[in-house]
């Protein structure tokens, strides 16, 4: 699978740095989980994005992976 074009998608990933969720507006601590989204060049913590992260990767994946 190739993720060219995809730029756009939502990421999971560790944060590197500080910053502020862009959902509950806490502090995001350096080497938390977070989720960043390139189309809106924002990050929150994993936990106050999963079920817009995953509703977004359903969009695009194997809807069988998440049904199980
Ligand atoms: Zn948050």
């Amino acid at each position: 699978m190739s993720y060219k074009g995809r730029s756009r998608d939502p990421r999971q990933m560790t944060s590197r740095f500080a910053g502020t969720c862009y959902t509950c507006k806490k502090p995001i601590k350096k080497g938390e989980e977070i989720i960043y989204w390139p189309n809106g060049n924002h990050a929150e913590h994993f936990a106050c994005g999963e079920a817009d992260y995953r509703n977004s990767v359903a969009s695009f994946e194997d809807e069988d992976r998440y049904n199980g």
